[in-house]
């Protein structure tokens, strides 16, 4: 699919962001392409479509840039995964570790229903503790996890086996 080289080449790698040794893939330049944009869109919307999924959940930030237009186009619900204290309703939360100290993030009670299948997406997976997260908040309220999927893999990081039996699929895998 030669839309794969135009999305992988529309993505910006930041050396020492945010910190030194770190390589940061910086997404916002694929946004300012719309076709590659679109590309990316589409290639979730193709695999997505007819799956009967009724909730796509994103992961806070980068999550609710991709997220959105695809629950759209395959007629699902988007349920925001947050960062703490930004819900304004009942919560249920999940902590996480990071490489230094835990994150927490937080679901509104009642936006899914037990028996749900949910897509959950983020722009990138490195260890996979964030989505590890995201998918314990849902499984704990019943909802099944039909896939994760994330724009950008840093395969190297392993995150994919963290993940289970729950599949992930990515457009572009990053050594
Ligand atoms: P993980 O929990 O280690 O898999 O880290 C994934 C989370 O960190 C995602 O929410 C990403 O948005 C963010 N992240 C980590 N590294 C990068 C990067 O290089 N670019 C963009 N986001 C990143």
């Amino acid at each position: 699919d030669d839309r794969i080289a135009r999305i992988a080449s529309a993505i910006r790698v930041i050396p020492d962001f945010p910190k030194p040794g770190i390589m940061f893939q910086d997404i916002t330049t694929l946004l300012l392409d719309p076709k590659a944009f679109k590309d990316t869109i589409d290639l979730f919307v193709e695999r997505y479509k007819g799956k009967d999924i009724s909730v796509v959940a994103g992961i806070e930030a980068r999550g609710f840039i991709f997220g959105p237009p695809i629950a759209l186009a395959i007629g699902a619900k988007f349920v925001p995964m947050r960062k703490p204290k930004k819900l304004p309703g009942e919560v249920i939360s999940e902590e996480y570790s990071l490489e230094y100290g835990t994150d927490k993030m937080e679901m509104h009670v009642g936006a899914v229903q037990a028996g749900e299948r949910a897509l959950i997406i983020d722009d990138l997976i490195a260890t996979g503790g964030t989505l590890c997260a995201a998918i314990r908040l849902l499984e704990r309220v019943g909802v099944h996890v039909v896939e994760c999927a994330c724009v950008i893999e840093l395969a190297d990081l392993k995150g994919r086996e963290r993940l289970g039996d729950r599949p992930l699929f990515v457009l572009v895998s990053s050594t």
